[in-house]
């Protein structure tokens, strides 16, 4: 997606040869129309799976999610980091290890807002080691729904989870792919490359 590439290279920041930083437009500060852009190619990407339900993980992935549940018009759920009073029976679990913060934490979502005949989007912000997609994976199959795909804001290609999740099967659909972040430089892989 060409703006959403002109976007990280202007706004976005190579901390190091792993972690890219894009602050200014998607993991705290929020661009509501290149939002709304990422919606509309997600949905348009996935509009023939009959998709029931999108599954995020909070925060970052709940902005490009409820776009893309407006567009295709099905309820978004956020899987959440951590446990809510008010939300207590009935929860799914998962293990998912950070990979920016280096730590494992249990992600749930309430069993009442998934169920058997769903077939689910996952949507998330970045895409490196695959750890928090495979965690939601594993969430929707233990509520016995299916997972009909991945849509991915930033997917760092040299980080091995994208290989890993297509190697088993799962159609994963990323808007900007990254080649390199080495030596404070953003590269791209070209649609060609793909
Ligand atoms: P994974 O589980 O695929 O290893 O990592 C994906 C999760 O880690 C994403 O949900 C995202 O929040 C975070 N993440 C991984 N790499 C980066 C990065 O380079 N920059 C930012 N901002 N978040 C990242």
């Amino acid at each position: 997606m060409e703006k959403l590439q002109q976007k990280i290279l202007t706004e976005g920041i190579a901390l190091s040869n792993t972690v890219l930083k894009v602050d200014r437009f998607l993991n705290h500060q929020i661009d509501p129309h290149l939002m709304k852009e990422i919606g509309e190619e997600f949905a348009n990407r996935f509009k023939n799976e009959k998709l029931t339900k999108i599954v995020t993980l909070e925060s970052s992935g709940i902005a490009p999610a409820v776009m893309t549940g407006l567009i295709l018009d099905v309820p978004v759920i956020f899987a959440r980091k951590k446990k809510s009073l008010t939300l207590t029976e009935g929860l799914i679990t998962s293990k998912v290890y950070s990979y920016t913060k280096q730590e494992t934490n249990d992600i749930s979502i309430s069993s009442k807002f998934l169920n058997k005949d769903d077939r689910v989007l996952i949507i998330d912000d970045f895409l490196a080691n695959g750890q928090a997609a495979l965690a939601l994976i594993d969430i929707i199959a233990k509520a016995e729904a299916e997972a009909v795909g991945l849509g991915i804001v930033i997917e760092k290609a040299f980080q091995d989870g994208g290989e890993l999740l297509r190697k088993k099967g799962y159609r994963v659909e990323s808007l900007a792919r990254i080649k390199s972040l080495e030596n404070n430089t953003i590269q791209f892989i070209n649609e060609e490359e793909k």
